[in-house]
């Protein structure tokens, strides 16, 4: 190969898949002594979560991994991403329901909900509770399977409910069931 062309011969396919997902293949021969070859799929996705407390931690671990299956990914990333300011998303315990009105009680404790705030909406201790946890989470898909801890699972953080939020879910994907 022309060591001259070689950084800038890339090749790029993008389709939609019948299912409305963009889907990309890319070859890219950097030189003759360096060459790889790798796919990419992305994802997105979005869940609807309805909250039912002013502040609440709501487990999404399970609508998560039945996004992973149903888009078929076997390894790559998920992101899961909050698209708001009173919210946030958090990784941690899901066996014992303690753990998480023990987050939320020394949250509240922490961020009291009166205070001399000058945010004129009223809902400050929300904003800081969004910033302190958190509006994304990264986490690697393996064998089709989000690689969790036995005890940890997603949490949807609720700061200022109830009300009708989004989770946007991203998948960065290596592999898909039909390469393996
Ligand atoms: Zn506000």
């Amino acid at each position: 190969m022309d060591k001259c062309r070689g950084l800038t011969e890339v090749t790029v396919r993008i389709f939609q898949s019948n299912r409305g997902k963009f889907n990309g293949f890319y070859r890219i021969l950097a030189n003759p002594f360096f060459s790889f070859e790798f796919h990419s799929w992305r994802t997105n996705m979005i869940l609807t979560v309805k909250t039912q407390a002013q502040t609440e931690l709501t487990d999404i671990t399970s609508r998560v991994q039945d996004e992973v299956r149903s888009a078929g990914v076997s390894d790559g990333i998920c992101m899961v991403y909050v698209p708001h300011t009173t919210a946030a998303v958090t990784i941690n315990e899901s066996a014992d329901p303690s753990v998480k009105s023990d987050i939320l009680m020394i949250l509240n404790q922490m961020v009291p909900w009166k205070a001399d705030y000058r945010h004129m909406e009223g809902n400050s201790p929300a904003h800081i509770k969004s910033t302190l946890v958190g509006a994304s989470e990264m986490i690697g898909i393996e064998n089709g399977k989000l690689v969790l801890g036995t005890w940890q699972g997603i949490f949807f953080c609720e700061f200022d409910g109830p009300r009708t939020r989004k989770v946007h879910l991203r998948f960065i994907i290596d592999k898909r069931e039909s390469d393996r």
